[in-house]
């Protein structure tokens, strides 16, 4: 029903709706039914200094027997919107878990694993033990557990969220800020919490070198960061002089496609012999 057309007339979806909105239902029976048989993969992305893997970045990957590959940009919207976010995201953590303390147990490879976690779950208690859990089920010690939260976390109750994220904190799990600049949370809310790690935004890293006043915005999340003892991350570098750039201005560690994209976990262990 549209508003926009004035007076009391009711449009009716167009084709072009009508098509938008078949495939959001067949997306959302696919994806049912794919939380329910535990069909996702999860892919791992390194972040990388000076020639050395220092943690790893756990990816939500969707195959779907009949409509294909489908990004998490596409269909995590939609798993929150139908409350599906809790299970994939529980999946998602306990599988990062198991995989990294199989990695410490049979590769003697000791890096903590990030896991994306939706902001929906900063709304609720219940993140708590079910981070605990999934520490309890794997046996991971929790410094090798990080998780990733966008700012739009502190949309909605701020002192909530602060609350949840102390008490993750308490369990010794690391915190960190993904897409940081995007623009929701201020740097006083940011100040406010006990975080570990900001993730700088692909937007301000993509093409830094040939824009100044992006150099100086770089520099200033750098300073001031480091300042507050957080670590940090520069995402989504695909060149070389980027790379360089970001090394010398200070960045703790560089994750992109230079290096290397997502990959499966006997990837990983290949690429560590070689970045
Ligand atoms: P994110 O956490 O910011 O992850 C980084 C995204 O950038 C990933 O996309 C990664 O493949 C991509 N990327 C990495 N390096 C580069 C690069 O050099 N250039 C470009 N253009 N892209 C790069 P992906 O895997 O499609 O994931 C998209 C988003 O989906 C993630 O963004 C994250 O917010 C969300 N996501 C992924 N897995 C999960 C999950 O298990 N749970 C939740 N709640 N969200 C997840
Ligand atoms: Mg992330
Ligand atoms: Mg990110
Ligand atoms: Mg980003």
């Amino acid at each position: 029903i549209s508003k926009e057309t004035g007076g009391n007339t009711v449009k009716f979806f167009d084709q072009s709706m009508r098509n938008k909105f078949q495939e959001s239902l067949i997306i959302e029976n696919a994806l049912r039914a794919n939380v329910d048989r535990g069909g996702f993969d999860q892919y791992y992305q390194p972040k990388t200094l000076l020639g050395k893997v220092t943690s790893v970045e756990a990816l939500l990957r969707w195959n779907d027997p009949e409509l294909g590959f489908i990004s998490p940009g596409r269909f995590i919207p939609i798993a929150e919107e139908m409350g599906l976010i809790f299970q994939i995201d529980e999946w998602s953590l306990v599988h990062a878990c198991k995989q990294n303390k199989q990695w410490q147990d049979e590769e003697r490879l000791f890096i903590p694993i990030s896991v994306n976690l939706s902001a929906k779950h900063f709304q609720q208690d219940n993140i708590v033990s079910m981070v605990d859990r999934a520490l309890q089920e794997s046996g991971l010690a929790p410094e090798y557990l990080k998780i990733e939260i966008t700012e739009s976390v502190f949309i909605r109750n701020p002192e909530h969220v602060a609350e949840v994220i102390g008490r993750l904190k308490e369990m010794g799990v690391q915190i960190s800020i993904d897409d940081f600049g995007k623009g929701y949370s201020s740097l006083y809310q940011l100040l406010q919490l006990p975080i570990d790690e900001i993730k700088i935004d692909r937007q301000f890293i993509k093409d830094i070198n040939e824009n100044e006043k992006q150099v100086l915005l770089v520099q200033s999340i750098l300073d001031f960061a480091h300042g507050l003892q957080l670590n940090v991350v520069a995402e989504g570098v695909e060149t070389p002089k980027e790379n360089a750039l970001l090394i010398e201005m200070g960045c703790d560690e560089i994750q992109g496609y230079l290096y290397s994209p997502p990959v499966p976990k006997d990837e990983l262990i290949k690429l560590l012999q070689v970045i």
